[in-house]
Parts: structure tokens; sequence; C-alpha cells
């Protein structure tokens, strides 16, 4: 790990920390309303975050698939990102499963029946949980919809997974005309470049701005939800942890390195997932510490890390079969072992649905309630410790997307990177 993410890595978990004691100090001395004045900075942090994301995607992807050289290379990638997504994510689902089964956090609760409702919705957000389809149409919805019908239109509303599509097929196509696609593939170079390098300006803010999101949400929420929802949020955070360390014994393998390698190079990241609760903000993060902390070869990175950014969300999956079970509980509904499943199916759906921002599983999972006839207003009893979890379950997702690289990297044969640089993890220059 270089000297100067190590440095950041530090100061990122400090401030982390003192934001957190910072807002329960406002929280428990009553004034919690102050944070809001210092707000606007954890907001614009975010903001610059965001701002990157577009053109990263299109230029990392679009070189990732240049440099793979072959389709062929291209499809052998595809398919062991893809394949490692829905391993993964089925085995969190079923950790949630498992662990929502045994805690049973739903059963027996009193008193928070009442609050079930849409009241503390927002508008936006009630009628995208009213808008429940089935399970067919959902499908069908997530693959029309990833196709653009206007590229630039995609990246001005920031729709990802179509700009991921069109980088994809852009790049192929330079692919078979090297000659005439070289403008554009020098463009894409230096588009790349200058965002990466943009990236690292906008991280030496990121201990600033972390400070102010924690200090602002403790402010905010204090413990007060926390209690009388703990045991629903210990099954979650449970599952997670578990789910955490089956991907950290993966990591490990594969990189024949100790976890606590891997945690300290990745802590950059994670604590800003952790922080922002959205995966799509901490990308350009991601990208930098795993190609310059871990030495995963850049485009298995450029081409893993986006995808599984947008598509690869385990945290959120086994958030969603937790919470599921656990209204269904509290509602005194008993489901069956085909009720399950479908609530396995269906999470996992829905996390790949679910876009990589705050609170995007709350909306999404509205799904899975659908699919076995659970009241949707059941998302009701379960908001107000959403944001909570949501930092909890969107490191995790980004955890799962950083292991999902190594072990794609690790699996990928040196031959399939016909045009790309060496690889460090083969030069042995990893540190
Ligand atoms: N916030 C999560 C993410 O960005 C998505 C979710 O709400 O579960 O990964």
């Amino acid at each position: 790990m270089q000297e100067a993410s190590k440095k950041e890595a530090k100061l990122i978990g400090i401030a982390m920390i003192a934001g957190l004691i910072a807002g329960l100090a406002l929280y428990f001395s009553g004034h919690g309303e102050l944070a809001a004045y210092i707000k606007p900075i954890g907001t614009v942090f975010i903001r610059l975050l965001k701002m990157v994301i577009v053109p990263l995607v299109l230029s990392s992807i679009f070189m990732a698939m240049y440099h793979l050289g072959t389709p062929e290379s291209l499809g052998s990638m595809g398919r062991k990102a893809v394949g490692y997504y829905f391993l993964t994510t089925a085995m969190a689902v079923f950790f949630g499963l498992i662990m929502v089964n045994l805690i049973n956090p739903g059963v027996g609760v009193e008193g928070i029946q009442d609050t079930a409702g849409l009241h503390g919705l927002s508008e936006a957000m009630h009628q995208k949980v009213t808008q429940s389809k089935g399970l067919y149409q959902t499908i069908l919805d997530v693959i029309i919809n990833a196709i653009p019908t206007n590229p630039f239109e995609a990246m001005a509303t920031s729709t990802v997974l179509q700009v991921i599509v069109f980088a994809i097929m852009f790049g192929i196509v330079a692919l078979y005309m090297p000659k005439k696609a070289q403008p554009v593939v020098s463009f894409m170079e230096s588009l790349e470049a200058m965002t990466l390098r943009l990236t690292h300006v906008i991280m030496k803010f990121a201990p600033l701005g972390i400070f102010v999101l924690m200090m602002d949400i403790m402010a905010r929420t204090g413990f007060s939800a926390i209690v009388s929802l703990s045991k629903y949020m210990a099954t979650v955070i449970i599952g997670l942890l578990l789910h955490a360390c089956v991907l950290m014994f993966i990591a490990s393998w594969r990189m024949k390195k100790s976890p606590l390698f891997i945690l300290k190079n990745l802590s950059s990241p994670l604590l800003t997932a952790f922080s922002t609760s959205s995966s799509a903000a901490t990308l350009p993060i991601t990208m930098t510490c795993v190609e310059e902390n871990l030495g995963v070869r850049k485009d298995t990175a450029k081409f893993v890390l986006p995808l599984g950014a947008t598509i690869n969300m385990d945290g959120t999956a086994l958030y969603e079969s937790v919470a599921a079970i656990f209204i269904a509980q509290v509602y005194g509904i008993e489901l069956g072992i085909g009720q399950q499943i479908v609530i396995f199916m269906t999470a996992s759906l829905a996390a790949i649905g679910a876009a990589a921002i705050p609170g995007a599983g709350l909306i999404t999972m509205s799904i899975v309630l659908g699919a076995v006839g659970l009241p949707i207003e059941g998302i009701g009893l379960i908001l107000a410790v959403d944001r909570i979890l949501d930092m909890f379950r969107t490191t995790v997702n980004v955890f799962g997307d950083c292991v999902g690289t190594i072990v794609v990297d690790s699996m990928m044969d040196n031959k399939e990177f016909s045009n790309s640089e060496d690889n460090p993890l083969i030069e042995g220059t990893a540190n």
C-alpha cells in the first residue's frame, strides 16, 4: 500500500469515528438540528464523487474492452464476473434466510405494527413502492432498460447500466477498426487518466466529507430507533458479517494474503461506502484502491468493478430477504418453504435492479413483498433504521465487488490480456 493512500485511509477512519462521536454528542445534548448547518459539506463531497462516475465508467470500460483484445477474452471475463455475481448474491440471500429463521426477530414483536403505514415515506418513494410488478415483468424490465436508446441521454441522466452497455459495445467495435478508431481511443485514454487524477484530488476532501456525513446521521437518529428494532438490526448485521467473512476467506485464498492485508488496503473504499451509503459514489475510490493497493490488473478492475457496483449487491440482497421475513413475522404471517424460495429469487433480483444509491434497496423491497403477497405497508416497520442498515449493506456491496475483481483476475489467463500492460500480480510487484 502506498504511503499516501495509507495516510488517507487512516485519516478517513479517524474522521468517521470523530463524526460519530460529534453526532452523538449533538443528539444527546438536544442540538441535533445544528448538524444541518454543516451538512452541505457532506453533500458537496458526494456530488464531487458522483461527478466523476459517468466519465470514469465510460472511459474505463471502453479501455478495458479495447485492451482485452478479442471478443473471446471479453466473453471469458464477462462469464466469470457474472458467474461470481450470481453465486455470491445467492449465498448472501441464503445466509440472510438462515439468520432470520434462526433468530426470528419479528416473532412476538408488539407495538411497532402501529407504525406500519406509508406515512413516513416521501411522495416519490410512495409512488415507486406502490408500483409493484410481477417476477417475469421485472426480469424483462431489467434487460430492456439496460439498452440505451440514446447514449448521451444515458450519460446525462447518470443511468450507469446503460452507459456500461454502450461502452462495452463501442469498445468492441473499436477492436475491429483500430485505425479509424484511433482518435476515439486516444480521447478515451486521456479521459480515463484525467478522471482518475481528479478522483485523487477529490479524495483529499474525503476525511472532511466523511466526518460531516457521519455526524449528520448520528445527530439525526441517535439510538432511539435502534433500540426498538435492535433484534432485526442484529439479524441483518450478523448475516452481513457472516457473508463478509466468507468473502474475506475467498479473497485471502485467491490472493494468498492475510485478511488484515486485504482489509487495510481496502479501508478507504469500505469506509467511504459506509459513510456515503452509495456503491456508485464509492466507485472511483474502489477502482483506485483495487488497482493501486491490491495490484489487480487494470483491465479486470476497469470491467468488473463498474459492472459489479451496478448489478452485484450482496448486502442489499441479504437485507431484503431478512426484511421480508421480518415483516411477515411481525404481521404473524407464516411463510412456507415455497414462499421462502420465491423470496430467495426475488431478493436476488431486487438487488440487481437496485440503483447504487442510498435507500435504493428499500424501494426495490416492494418487488420481494409483492411476490409473496406481503403488505407493502410493512416497509413502514423498517423505515426508521433503514438509513443505518444501508451503511452496513453498502459496505458489503462494495466489498463483494472488490472480492469479485480479485477472483476474476486470478482466474484470467495472462494470454487473455493481449493488449494490456504487465500484470503486477504476476510480476510480484503487489505490495
Ligand atoms: N445503498 C446501496 C448501495 O449503494 C443500495 C441499497 O440501498 O441497498 O449499494
